[in-house]
């Protein structure tokens, strides 16, 4: 069994992902669930996993930090950022790892998304997607990454940043201006309508992405797509990340075309 732990998470695309994954590479008895656990009731779940009622797991909204303090080890970004979104069970020990960045890295060159080097980026949120939008960001050559958060505070507490942005239209074009061939990562939940962005003042340089990937079409996207801007949503991010996942739990190569074909099905559903 492989869980998805996370709480108010019932659509999540991810289980029609991973289970088609697990089916196209003959994992028969395999099989990739949600496990919706409130806070308080994390600490058990996790004494479950070590007993060995699950191989490993994927952890999201809200327990990416708790789960990355309750791990016996954490393995790759999962040291950099303090958050842990895949689990491997390993000898009744939970490894924890973080594939976030890298599966975001993947999804942007996959779609041709990364500016040219040296490009400036602009993340809108500072929670665990703003993390690693910032380290993909750095990974894939930006210059200088700029975060901006409606709280000051954790903006300027997101590792790796290299300046914290007031959540102000007017902060956020001026930064977006002067930036060079800029990257602009949505990585809060929030819709257009709620974001400091007067799309108009864009460079027409600037590549968008938001990490939301439903309902699609994502309004940022279809925005900025109108105007002209290269732009994608999350989707492929998931793709991404969710594969990276599931070579960790079963050391086998992902079966990608079988996996983004269920995705797609997945989120196409009302
Ligand atoms: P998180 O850790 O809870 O952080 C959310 C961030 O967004 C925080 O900075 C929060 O600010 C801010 N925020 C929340 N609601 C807001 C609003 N209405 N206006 C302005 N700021 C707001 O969540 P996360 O894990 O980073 O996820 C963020 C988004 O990325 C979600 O939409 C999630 O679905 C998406 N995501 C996508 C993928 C993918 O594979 N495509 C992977 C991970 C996450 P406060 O701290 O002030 O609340």
């Amino acid at each position: 069994m492989l869980w998805l732990l996370g709480h108010g998470v019932q659509r999540s695309p991810s289980p029609a992902m991973q289970n088609a994954a697990l089916r196209a590479c003959g994992l028969q008895d395999w099989r990739y669930e949600i496990h919706d656990v409130a806070p308080a009731e994390l600490g058990a779940a996790l004494a479950e996993m070590r007993a060995g009622a699950a191989r490993g797991a994927n952890v999201t909204i809200p327990h990416k930090r708790a789960v990355a303090a309750a791990c016996d080890e954490l393995a790759g970004d999962a040291r950099l950022t303090g958050a842990v979104n895949t689990v491997i069970v390993r000898d009744g020990r939970l490894v924890g790892d973080n594939t976030d960045a890298l599966g975001l890295e993947g999804a942007l060159r996959h779609q041709h998304a990364v500016p040219p080097p040296g490009f400036s980026a602009v993340v809108l949120g500072a929670g665990g997607a703003a993390s690693a939008a910032v380290l993909a960001a750095t990974r894939c050559g930006a210059a200088g990454v700029s975060v901006v958060a409606r709280r000051a505070e954790a903006a300027a507490a997101v590792s790796g940043a290299t300046a914290a942005v007031g959540w102000d239209t007017e902060a956020v074009a001026a930064a977006l201006g002067q930036a060079r061939d800029p990257l602009l990562v949505n990585a809060t939940p929030a819709g257009l309508g709620d974001l400091p962005l007067d799309l108009d003042r864009l460079p027409p340089t600037c590549t968008v992405v938001d990490l939301r990937y439903r309902p699609r079409p994502v309004d940022l996207v279809a925005a900025a797509r109108e105007r002209g801007l290269p732009a994608c949503d999350g989707l492929e991010m998931l793709l991404h990340q969710g594969m990276l996942s599931f070579e960790r739990w079963t050391g086998l190569p992902a079966p990608w075309d079988a996996a983004r074909a269920a995705l797609d099905v997945a989120v196409s559903a009302p």
